[in-house]
């Protein structure tokens, strides 16, 4: 492991604080070190208060900031004093400690301090940095971990047995710091769960973490227990979709919501679900309880999700304390499957909590590995996992947020999605908490948005191969399908049918109705498994009610399309599919309208382009944001209890009424 400090860039960062801010985010770089909000970091600064005092006081890392981007607003400061008067309490509820934390904190707008916060208060150092290093999580989750980290560390750390995080593990530390510290101590070491190191600046301290896990990862090297090189295993890749999205609405009747489910068959992925041993080593327990709230104790292994919720609730009555404040279990559904077929499957609430669990993933089959070829992979599990699980500072975690958005948990599919109706559509559902696959023959969707929930697909919606391929990756991206939004269309050039070509109607056809029969077509058995049921939303056009003349072909198209809606609509509604229509007219910021044709109509009809814009009963201008509002809403509750309808979205048109 490499130490990243760059002096030059460590100078632009003035100041005690900021030397904190660069090497905290130094250390959230490297995901084998911390991953996603996991890892603490603090330091300790004099400074006056408002009446002249001198104070010290802690700033650590808050909730809900990682240490990849973290600045100095991420940091709470509490009151040093405070926290040392803590810290020698016989004890102290964790719910408390939190309220007292937050007492003492000079800023009130900052975010809720770590409850590690008393343990970072007692180490008596300026810097004190906190990973859960892939490394030494692997050595400490075996049998005889506590003599290997021995022989690895001599006296430079002091070795601490497994407690639970909160405050009598800050006790336990202090007292067992205070009595085994020497000069030579550069660090601690937390048995299953991570280590520290400390220093005078933000350098030395980061750089002996670096130095710290590197003498693990050398150990670990001259055991055989390293191996961080990708096995050659072949992908079979036949498609999964189907098996996928009935594996998703099993997992989601068992927790409850509509889940995210993200497949991962890469060949390291591969080669570790196929081993073996597989059945032994993923149900010995998390590599660190840090990551027990998000991937639950155990995989399941194979798909039988049944078997794992019956486990879960025997595990659940096993270690519920009735006499206890009223704890009420968790949902017993997976987070993690393996599965010789399908690889690694991550589950989430929404796409950002499927990928963390997969990061998480992950970073514990190199563990398990590691540990494995290490003589036995051992980790926490039993009441210390449970305690972790049901810990209600962790629960509270969960719980934060207020009412989740409406479509939370659940997979939209937008059709010409780069641009105009399609990429507001994209945005639209996005707000809502969907996640999203947009498809467009422009390959420019692939960019179109940078986020765990968006998944962007090059895709010629004429192509019968491709829309194939492009519901394979959709799925494998997010579980299934629930929502259906048919938008790419084209509107060619006006030309009377005595001047028009065949070729030209054909093409018209095979873009504006032929391809949304293939997504029909293919897209029901998937949504047919949506666990809320699933919706379809076509985008057809005021022309399917007023025609107009020069648009044969397209008139023609979204008429036939508009038929062949009302026809799914009779046929799916026992599978509980409902499917809808929006008939648009007039919306200008689209790529189908140019600056050019804009003028051009509007002269036609010796209107200004502000008039044409509004040349409508209502006198409004119609934009793609309120397509695409109109086309959400119509996969929520609102229209429940609709389905062939055909709403306008057109100001109101003379001819349609
Ligand atoms: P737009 O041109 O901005 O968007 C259409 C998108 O579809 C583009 O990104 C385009 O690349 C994509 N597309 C075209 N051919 C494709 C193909 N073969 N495969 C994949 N993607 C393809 O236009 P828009 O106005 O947003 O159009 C969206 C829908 O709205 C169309 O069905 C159109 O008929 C309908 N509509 C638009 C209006 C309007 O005034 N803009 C009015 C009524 C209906």
């Amino acid at each position: 492991m490499k130490s990243l400090w760059n002096e030059a860039e460590a100078a632009r960062y003035k100041g005690e604080l900021a030397q904190r801010v660069y090497s905290s985010r130094l250390l959230g770089a490297d995901t084998s070190l911390v991953l996603h909000g996991g890892g603490n970091t603090s330091v300790k600064i004099k400074e006056k208060n408002l009446v002249g005092e001198e104070e010290e006081i802690l700033y650590v890392k808050g909730s809900g900031w990682d240490l990849a981007t973290i600045e100095e607003a991420g940091f709470s400061p509490v009151r040093m004093g405070h926290l040392l008067l803590l810290a020698k309490l016989p004890s102290l509820s964790d719910r408390e400690m939190v309220k007292e934390l937050k007492t003492q904190m000079t800023r009130p707008s900052a975010p809720s301090p770590s409850v590690e916060t008393i343990l970072h208060a007692t180490l008596p150092y300026k810097y004190v940095d906190h990973t859960h290093a892939d490394a030494v999580v692997t050595v400490t989750n075996t049998a005889n971990g506590i003599e290997r980290v021995q022989e690895i560390y001599g006296d430079q750390v002091v070795i601490i047995p497994y407690v639970m995080p909160g405050f009598d593990l800050a006790r336990f530390c202090a007292e067992k710091f205070a009595a085994q510290a020497t000069e030579r101590t550069i660090g601690m070491l937390l048995m299953n769960h991570g280590i520290f190191s400390f220093g005078a600046t933000a350098r030395e301290s980061y750089e002996r973490m670096i130095s710290l896990v590197s003498l693990t990862e050398e150990y670990l090297k001259g055991h055989g227990a390293w191996n961080k090189s990708q096995p050659k295993v072949a992908v079979e890749d036949k498609p999964v979709r189907h098996t996928l999205a009935s594996l998703r609405l099993e997992v989601s009747e068992a927790a409850g919501f509509p889940a995210i489910v993200t497949m991962h068959n890469d060949r390291r992925t591969l080669a570790f679900v196929g081993r073996q041993d597989l059945g032994e080593i993923s149900q010995q327990g998390p590599a660190t309880p840090d990551h027990v709230i998000r991937t639950k104790r155990l995989p399941l292994v194979g798909r039988d999700v049944q078997g794992y919720v019956e486990a879960y609730f025997a595990y659940f009555a096993e270690y519920n304390p009735t006499a206890k404040e009223n704890k009420t279990m968790l949902d017993p559904a997976p987070r993690v499957i393996l599965d010789s077929e399908l690889g690694m499957c991550a589950i989430g609430r929404n796409a950002k909590a499927a990928a963390i669990v997969a990061d998480i993933y992950h970073h514990t089959m190199d563990v398990i590995e590691g540990a494995t070829a290490l003589g036995g992979y051992q980790a926490l599990l039993g009441k210390d996992i449970f305690d972790i699980e049901y810990w209600e500072l962790e629960q509270a975690k969960l719980r934060k947020g207020g009412t989740p958005p409406m479509f939370t948990g659940e997979v939209a599919l937008v059709t010409g999605a780069a641009s105009g109706i399609g990429k507001a559509c994209v945005d639209a559902l996005l707000q809502r908490g969907a996640a999203v696959v947009g498809l467009d023959i422009n390959p420019a969707i692939a960019e179109l948005h940078k986020r765990p929930d968006f998944c962007g697909i090059t895709c010629d919606v004429t192509d019968e191969q491709a829309i194939a391929a492009a519901l394979e990756q959709a799925v494998r991206a997010f579980g299934g399908l629930d929502m259906l939004i048919l938008n790419a269309g084209i509107f060619p050039l006006g030309c009377p049918i005595d001047s028009l070509s065949t070729q030209e109607w054909r093409k018209v056809m095979a873009i504006n109705l032929d391809a949304n029969l293939i997504f029909m077509r293919e897209c029901h058995p998937l949504l047919k498994l949506a666990p809320q049921g699933g919706r379809v939303v076509v985008i057809g056009s005021k022309n399917v009610l007023a025609p107009g003349p020069g648009a044969a072909a397209y008139s023609a198209s979204k008429a036939a399309l508009n038929q062949l809606v009302r026809v799914a609509a009779l046929e799916w509604g026992n599978d509980n599919i409902r499917i809808n229509s929006i008939h648009p007219n007039a919306v200008f910021d689209t790529g189908l309208w140019t600056e050019e044709v804009l003028t051009a109509r509007a002269s036609h009809y010796k209107l200004t382009v502000e008039e044409y814009k509004t040349n409508n009963v209502l006198k409004v201008e119609i934009t793609s944001r309120d397509v695409a509002e109109l086309a959400a809403e119509m996969c929520g509750p609102l229209f429940a209890k609709t389905t062939a309808a055909g709403v306008p979205i057109d100001g109101g048109n003379d001819r349609v009424i």
